[in-house]
């Protein structure tokens, strides 16, 4: 985003002026009034949210001449030259330009010397998990034992990227995203400011798109005021920026609810004949899927919309069961993937809205993409799946089967692994599983118990199971749990997956 005049007028210049983040200012503001500087601090968190702005304020705050509280003047000596970028007592760099261990040197040959006229020397090194290992192993001597007036302020976006002893060196602060309601208040504020006609939805549409970030959402009022000439509004924001308005998103949401697949097709062809951006349209979507997931499980009070929006919501979500819900996310986001290289860009939204209003019934997707659903749909028989699931001889093995199957039996400890992290109570019950071989497109599970087959049976569990398998191994299957005796069954056949599977299993034939 280029458009930064408002952002920089509007830059806060003392703690009180910033908004959000509470904790972290009353922490650091605390610190200023009682003299206890650290010597290293870690803000992180995503991008526009203010950690350089609150950076700057502590570090002429600290070595203020004429503080008031634990506030900056912003007039004195120290602090001028500090707002100005003369003073040689703040440095600031930002490590995605200046990555090597020479610059992290520069710093701290600078540091030797005592600060000029301030307290303090502040270093400020902005999206320091872009540091060389060199420069960070260089940074972290100096974390080690830093001279007495330094004092380091590490920015990023990125906390799984700063290495561990770095973190530990370091008080870290968490920042977060600024609620739309917050943001649009504050965009409130500065369309007054500037004396701009803009409406409630406008300003709303604006703060969502923002996503949270205080210099996004400043930018993109300052690109609306750009191209309007008048009173501002939410159909002529959406307009700007090729959004699709929180109603219209609602809309389709309501078509889809009611398993209206005609008219939620129409409903995206309308929108593709009209030229939005359709990959745009999704990210909508999904956005204000996030949202209506957000309200079931009780998470969000408040999204800052309008009353009849946020009841809309609410009514969303108590109308759909979590499944079905997070069925219908799990369509649209693989409709994202998809719609960015599709020839025809409306037909993933399309087959997305046509296997998303399906009863739910008549659901049994597994597939990996939508275009298989057809053939998943045939494939799985809809009676008992685990009468049927019998292995049957006549089956035909795919050729690469055995190899897939091996794939899947080396990954199989890194596939329970990640599982955790989505479903926890699952990887006990597929821990007593065992690959047992791959027919198709189908991965057969052996289970020696009908309970722990029909956890995994379940289709939300399924789903879940494979796109794991797919994220470890790049293997699209969809899991076939089926019960040991049934698997035994066809032991005689000694067939080149039952042979596989009695490797895994470390069985015998027993007749
Ligand atoms: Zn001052």
């Amino acid at each position: 985003m280029s458009n930064l005049v408002l952002y920089r007028k509007y830059r806060p210049l003392n703690f009180a002026q910033v908004v959000n983040q509470e904790h972290i200012k009353t922490t650091l503001s605390n610190a200023v009034a009682n003299n206890r500087v650290g010597h290293a601090y870690l803000f992180t968190g995503p991008r526009g949210v203010g950690k350089t702005t609150l950076a700057r304020i502590f570090a002429r705050a600290i070595n203020c001449k004429n503080r008031k509280a634990s506030e900056p003047c912003n007039e004195c000596a120290t602090c001028k030259p500090f707002l100005d970028g003369t003073s040689l007592d703040l440095l600031e760099i930002d490590a995605a330009s200046h990555t090597g261990v020479e610059n992290v040197r520069e710093l701290i040959d600078h540091l030797q010397f005592s600060p000029t006229a301030a307290t303090f020397k502040v270093i400020i090194i902005d999206e320091v998990h872009m540091l060389s290992k060199a420069a960070f192993n260089a940074l972290l001597k100096t974390l080690e034992e830093p001279p007495a007036h330094a004092v380091f302020i590490l920015a990023t976006t990125e906390i799984n990227k700063v290495p561990v002893t770095i973190i530990s060196r370091t008080q870290r602060f968490d920042f977060k995203k600024v609620s739309i309601a917050d943001l649009a208040k504050l965009l409130k504020f500065v369309a007054h400011d500037n004396k701009i006609e803009i409406t409630d939805g406008a300003l709303m549409e604006i703060a969502a798109a923002a996503d949270g970030s205080f210099r996004d959402g400043l930018s993109l009022l300052d690109q609306v005021i750009n191209y309007s000439d008048g009173k501002v509004t939410e159909e002529f924001v959406e307009q700007v920026f090729g959004l699709t308005g929180v109603v219209t998103l609602s809309q389709f949401l309501d078509l889809i609810i009611q398993n209206k697949t005609q008219e939620a097709v129409e409903f995206i062809s309308k929108l593709s004949f009209g030229g939005r951006d359709l990959y745009q349209f999704e990210k909508d979507f999904l956005e204000y899927l996030r949202k209506v997931l957000l309200r079931k499980i009780g998470v969000a009070a408040e999204f800052g919309f309008t009353k009849d929006v946020e009841g809309n919501i609410k009514q969303q979500a108590d109308s759909l069961t979590q499944v079905r819900l997070l069925e219908i996310i799990r369509i649209f986001q693989k409709a994202e993937t998809e719609i960015k290289w599709a020839t025809i860009q409306s037909l993933p939204l399309e087959l997305a809205a046509v296997e998303a209003t399906q009863e739910e019934e008549d659901l049994t997707t597994t597939a990996s993409s939508s275009n298989e659903v057809v053939t998943t749909k045939q494939s799985i028989p809809t009676t008992d799946r685990h009468a049927t699931a019998k292995l049957d001889a006549d089956q035909t093995v795919a050729r690469d089967g055995s190899s897939g199957l091996s794939v899947i039996t080396n990954a199989w400890p890194q596939i329970l692994e990640k599982i955790k992290d989505y479903n926890h109570s699952l990887v006990s019950s597929l821990k007593l599983a065992q690959p047992g071989g791959i027919t198709g497109k189908e991965l057969v599970l052996i289970f020696p118990y009908k309970f722990h087959a029909d956890v995994i049976e379940a289709r939300k569990n399924r789903i879940i199971v494979d796109q794991v398998i797919e994220e470890v191994t790049g293997l699209k299957l969809m899991v076939k749990p089926i019960l040991q005796k049934d698997f035994n069954g066809t032991i005689e056949k000694k067939d080149e997956l039952v042979e596989s599977a009695l490797k895994i299993l470390g069985g015998e034939v027993e007749q």
